[in-house]
This record gives structure tokens, sequence and C-alpha cells, in this order.
């Protein structure tokens, strides 16, 4: 991507920055190159190229209210809005004509979707959530002041399902909404929604809705081989994937699908915008839908599952690199995310990665190449003190 701040001097309404705020421009530029080299420990794609959209930078694109709805202000990319969500509602296997969605902020935001439209069906409900879930779950439920309980996870941060089991067996009193992970921020775990269901059938509990956090392998899981059971088939009321993940983004966006009888539930027409309010923000990113729909259309499936082969091949890569110099690493099955002890302080920060209960992990997301794990490898050797 060519550098645009350089090509062109700065101006705004007529008037040129500064030198000086020039310069710091140019610094943090220089700054971003060098840290996106480094760039392995968060599951963010950084191979894209969306230049070939610079000019609709130039308008103000507000897509206020549903995109399925018409809109009163004109300058809206509602079209490829709703290309996104159709694209994603195809892969989540949604039933058809029978679905809704919209483009979102990032995951947070359609996880907060997802257990709104729960709250609003099952107002007496209890989420169930596993420890390993997003830290964001905490938040949500505290701005929907709903009632929950954390349930166990297993070892590898798959949820604990006989756990879940007795847990909802002595609750039975107040109908389950199920919050589940596919791909658990640390160890990108699976939660198995068709295994909660049979649970939830085994307990003959019919009032209940399952949320699937799909942010991290939402956007690969149809291509894995076998799929995970993540989709509406099976069983999912509502799904959030990010878009800004595994597609790559330069601001983050996400996508939310739900059933669509739950949303109907909830809408509101509102005579200011000509459109229903059946989104969480008022003003919504009308950029946002543009990168994901050139991106969608550049790539095609063929271009997702080389994607996504890539990683998972870098992913293999990377365990047997680390085992092969002693260090203890692992991965869920086709996971991009490999989990490890904790490196030194030097090296989680060159390479950026998170850590927590003395575990780091990398992500082999698209844009990583088995030369940065490489040159990991010798900085983990160089300061363990071994042989390089
Ligand atoms: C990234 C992530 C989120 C948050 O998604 P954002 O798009 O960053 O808001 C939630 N849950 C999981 C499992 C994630 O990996």
């Amino acid at each position: 991507m060519t550098y645009m701040i350089k090509q062109k001097a700065c101006r705004m309404m007529g008037m040129a920055l500064p030198r000086t705020d020039q310069m710091q421009l140019d610094q943090f530029y220089e700054k971003l190159e060098q840290f996106a080299q480094r760039e392995i420990g968060y599951p963010v794609a950084f191979d894209f190229d969306y230049s070939a959209l610079i000019p609709f930078l130039s308008f103000s694109l507000n897509n206020a209210g549903d995109p399925f709805m018409p809109m009163t202000y004109l300058l809206n990319s509602h079209d490829f809005e709703r290309e996104v969500v159709s694209f994603y509602a195809q892969l989540a296997k949604a039933p058809e004509d029978q679905w809704w969605g919209y483009v979102t902020n990032g995951s947070t935001e359609g996880n907060l979707y997802g257990l709104y439209l729960a709250r609003e069906l099952l107002p007496n409900g209890i989420v169930y959530f596993s420890q390993d879930s997003h830290y964001s779950v905490g938040k949500n439920l505290h701005f929907l002041n709903m009632r929950h309980i954390m349930i166990r996870s297993q070892p590898n941060g798959e949820m604990d399902y006989d756990d879940l089991r007795e847990t909802l067996r002595i609750r039975r009193d107040a109908p389950p909404i199920i919050f589940a992970n596919v791909g658990t921020t640390m160890k990108e775990a699976r939660d198995d929604i068709g295994l909660i269901r049979s649970i939830l059938d085994d307990l003959a509990i019919e009032d209940r809705y399952i949320h699937c956090d799909a942010a991290l392998s939402g956007g690969y899981a149809a291509f894995l081989d076998p799929p995970p059971a993540w989709n509406f088939e099976d069983g999912a009321d509502s799904i959030a994937i990010s878009g800004h993940k595994f597609l790559g983004s330069p601001i983050p966006c996400g996508i939310v699908l739900a059933r669509r009888g739950h949303v109907d539930r909830i809408g509101h027409s509102v005579a200011y915008i000509g459109s229903v309010d059946t989104t969480i923000s008022g003003s919504r990113n009308g950029f946002t839908p543009l990168l994901l729909w050139y991106a969608i259309r550049t790539l095609g499936l063929e271009g997702m599952k080389q994607r996504t082969q890539h990683s998972l091949e870098t992913a293999a890569y990377a365990v047997s690199s680390l085992q092969e110099i002693g260090v203890e690493a692992w991965r869920n099955p086709q996971a991009f995310t490999v989990v490890f002890p904790q490196p030194s302080p030097a090296v989680r920060e060159k390479w950026q990665l998170a850590s927590a209960n003395g575990f780091s992990h990398l992500i082999c997301m698209p844009h990583v190449q088995r030369q940065q794990i490489d040159e990991l490898i010798a900085d983990i050797q160089a300061s363990s003190g071994a042989d390089p």
C-alpha cells in the first residue's frame, strides 16, 4: 500500500498540516512498519491491500439503521453490507430467508447483540459461559444486567460439558442461554454446539438460546475438515464473527447473524432515519462493509481455503519447530493458535506475545510466515542461553 500521507501534502479544509505534525505522522508510520514485521501474537491478519478503496474515504458514508431497509440518507453502503452478511449467512448455514444480520464494529458488539436478543426472548434466562471466554463477556453481561454462571473449562480450553450438564440440571427453573466459544482467546478451543444442544435435549429443556462467539474461528470454520459444530444447523441462534481477524482490515469490524424470528421481536421503526432501528449503534460505519466486500470478492471461497490451509501448515510447523528445541508447544486440533510456556519478557515484548498463567501463544494468521517462526525460535534459544 502506498503511503498516501507522504505523497500528498496533508491538507484539511484548505489548511496545511504544520510541519512538526507532519513529522509526527511520518515517525508514527515508520514505527508501525517495524511493529507489523513482528506481530505474531494477536489474531489479526495483515496481508491485505485495500488501496483501491481509498477514493471512498472522500465520502461521509453512514449505514445507520437496518441494512435490509431503505434509508433516507443516500450515502450508505447497505448494498455491500447485505452482500457481506449474506455471504457469511451461507457459510454459517443460516436457514434460507429466515436470518438477519449486519456489519458490526467487531465481535464484542456482535456478542452484545446476541446476548441482547437472548435476554429479550428469555428475560429470566441465565447465561452459561466457560472460564476461557473472552474478557468482554463479563462487561457485556454487566451492561445487560443478566444473571450468569461460569462453567469450568477442560485443560485444552473447551467447555467442561459434565460441569455444564450438572449445573443445568440443578437450575431447571430458569431458561439457559449458552454462550459458546468457537475459538477461545488463549487456546483456540472450540465448544461443540452440537454436543451442547444434545445436553439440552437430554434434559428436556425447551426454552433455551445458544449464542456462538465465533470471533476468532468463524472466518474459517467452514473451511476446516471436518468443520467444528459452530453454525445454525448445529443449533446456534446467533453468531458473531470478527472481520479484522481472518480476512484482515485496517479498521476493526465484524458480522453478527441471528435467526430472523428473534430479531423481529425487537425492532422499532424510527421516522427520523426512515429505517428500522435493529442495530446497537446509531450511526454505523459505511466503510468497513466495503472492506469486507472487497476481501470476499477478491479472495473468493478458493482464496479463503488457501489462507486457511497456509495457517494450519504454519501452525503445525511452529509446534514441531518449538518441540525440536525442547519447548513444550501444543495446539488444539485444526487451530492456528500455538500454546507454549512463556518465554523471557524480552522475547514476549519483541514478538507481541499475549501471555496468561505462565503460558504464551502465537497465532499463525495468514500473514505469518515460517521465516518469522524461525526468527522467534532463534530468539528463544538465544535468551535461554542454548546453542543457536
Ligand atoms: C477477538 C475476540 C472477541 C472480541 O472481538 P472484537 O472483534 O475484538 O471485539 C471476542 N471473543 C473472542 C473469542 C475473540 O477471539
